[in-house]
């Protein structure tokens, strides 16, 4: 099955912003296996009523708040402004996208999609570095001896054990 990103029609052709990979989920989405659902354009409903295409949004949200990969999906629809002028993505409507950029602007400044570029980059680099670099062994070795000898790290003290704690301090004190 075609995978939606790769299938929408920008007006012109501009290729997506490499720098954001869409998320990938090895079972097809909602928008894969219904694409009538998330068909929209602002201000043109094709003949189709009011209701309709209400009743079709509301459905289209639905499945996308549910969609393992909604988060992924709104920041890629978000940075590729050109391919995604259409449709509902990760269940916004174009207009809501267009707010929700100027919101980005507010937040991260004009070159908020470079920010967000570096940000990903980093967290990549992160997560790789965390996987090229894992525990030695001496330092797993270490780390199961401290357990075993001191035990699990001690948990904060809660309100009602501090109160218990105090309470037998002064009868403690009151029999000595
Ligand atoms: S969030 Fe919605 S539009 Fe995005 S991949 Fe999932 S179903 Fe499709």
């Amino acid at each position: 099955m075609s995978r939606r990103h790769d299938t929408v029609q920008p007006t012109r052709h501009v290729d997506p912003d490499p720098r954001f990979g869409f998320p990938n989920h090895p079972t097809p989405t909602r928008c894969q296996t219904e694409p009538t659902l998330f068909d929209f354009t602002n201000g043109d409903r094709s003949g189709e009523t009011r209701p309709a295409t209400d009743n079709r949004l509301d459905k289209a949200r639905r499945a996308c708040s549910g969609c393992p990969i909604v988060k992924g999906c709104l920041q890629w629809a978000l940075v590729n402004k050109p391919i995604t002028r259409i449709g509902i993505w990760a269940g916004t409507t174009p207009t809501q996208r267009t707010t929700l950029r100027k919101r980005m602007v507010d937040r991260l400044g004009p070159d908020w999609i470079d920010v967000l570029a570096e940000r990903n980059k980093a967290r990549r680099e992160r997560a790789a570095a965390a996987r090229h670099n894992p525990l030695t062994v001496n330092q797993s070795r270490i780390i199961r001896l401290d357990r075993e000898v001191n035990g699990p790290m001690p948990q904060p003290i809660t309100p009602a054990q501090q109160q218990r704690n105090m309470a037998r301090l002064v009868a403690g004190l009151k029999a000595a």
